[in-house]
């Protein structure tokens, strides 16, 4: 890793995370290029590649070839889209670095946007994505409520539809490389936490170019809890509130059922007793489930496992 930032004086470094990409590739560095040119800077492109198993990285070795501006990452394996972008950003040299996908939903046009805001002074510029074309209405929906619900239960004001499109400054940059290390992270909710001058910028992410979307729906749920978990404490604290509800609850049950037995009416027990032990075990094994869940990020933040594994890198 070189950091000799001065030397270079390299303005912008773009970080663009790769999973089986093959279709892709080639129109995001020719695209990426033609933008950069008119921009009249120095820029450098970060390809990661995480770990794909189909031509990305032959493809990417043609690219790279007696081209000094593009640096490529390989990973060992695959270790998911948010290590690879802390990869680039590890190796960036920048002075403002832009994260973006590789099948193009992330518009190259949006750069010189991007560039101006930060030549105003902006460290932080979230790129917010106006509407999914390629996604339904449910989908659309599904994420609005997301972000609601997460800027409920953390402290962090996180932008509405906020992606893994944005742009930081080296500063940022470089809080991230030393400060930010735990093993379960969401880039985008930790991003917006860390204050500097700020903004946002709209986009529209267009149907990817080619290719499915990596993040299945098991990846999504579990990036959702991920962003909870990280973001908030207040899962944990769920078990109190119903505690104290099915506290009440059983309050008034043993009222009631004393009453019935004074004035000689005793209810029959079977349907009151599946009814309430079947209310109170799913209460406990729902908590047990979210403590589950942290003490599985804590087990993963113990063992100090890195967060990615290079096989090679090119340029770097
Ligand atoms: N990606 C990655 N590792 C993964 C999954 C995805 O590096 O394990 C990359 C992928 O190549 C793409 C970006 O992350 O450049 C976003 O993925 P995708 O387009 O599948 O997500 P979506 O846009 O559907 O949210
Ligand atoms: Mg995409």
């Amino acid at each position: 890793m070189n950091n000799n930032l001065q030397n270079k004086n390299i303005t912008c470094s773009i970080v663009v995370s790769v999973y089986n990409e093959a279709e892709n590739i080639v129109d995001v560095y020719q695209q990426l290029t033609e933008i950069l040119q008119t921009q009249n800077i120095t820029y450098e492109i970060i390809f990661v590649n995480d770990g794909s198993s189909d031509k990305s990285l032959q493809i990417l070795k043609k690219i790279v070839d007696g081209n000094d501006r593009v640096k490529i990452i390989s990973f060992s394996r695959n270790f998911g889209h948010e290590a690879a972008m802390l990869a680039g950003i590890d190796y960036s040299e920048g002075d403002s670095i832009v994260c973006m996908d590789a099948d193009l939903q992330h518009p190259p046009t949006m750069l010189p946007l991007m560039l101006q805001k930060r030549a105003e002074g902006f460290e932080i510029i979230n790129m917010v994505r106006t509407q999914r074309q390629d996604a339904g209405r449910i989908q659309n929906f599904n994420s609005r409520l997301f972000y609601r619900f997460l800027n409920k239960i953390s402290k962090v004001e996180l932008a509405e539809n906020a992606s893994d499109f944005f742009l930081i400054s080296s500063r940022v940059g470089e809080i991230l490389k030393n400060n930010f290390r735990e093993r379960t992270r969401f880039l985008r909710g930790i991003i917006q936490m860390l204050g500097f001058q700020r903004t946002t910028l709209e986009y529209i992410a267009i149907p990817r170019q080619s290719g499915k979307s990596k993040y299945s729906t098991r990846k999504l749920v579990s990036l959702s809890l991920t962003a909870m978990a990280t973001l908030s404490k207040i899962p944990l604290e769920i078990g109190i509130y119903l505690g104290f509800i099915s506290a009440l609850l059983s309050i008034a049950l043993v009222i009631f059922s004393l009453i019935m037995k004074i004035i000689e009416q005793p209810i029959p027990g079977y349907t009151t007793l599946v009814v309430f032990m079947g209310f109170m075990f799913s209460i406990q094994f729902f908590m047990l489930g979210i403590m589950g869940k942290y003490i599985g990020f804590l087990f993963d933040e113990t063992k100090q496992r890195p967060i990615y594994i290079i096989d090679k890198t090119i340029n770097c």
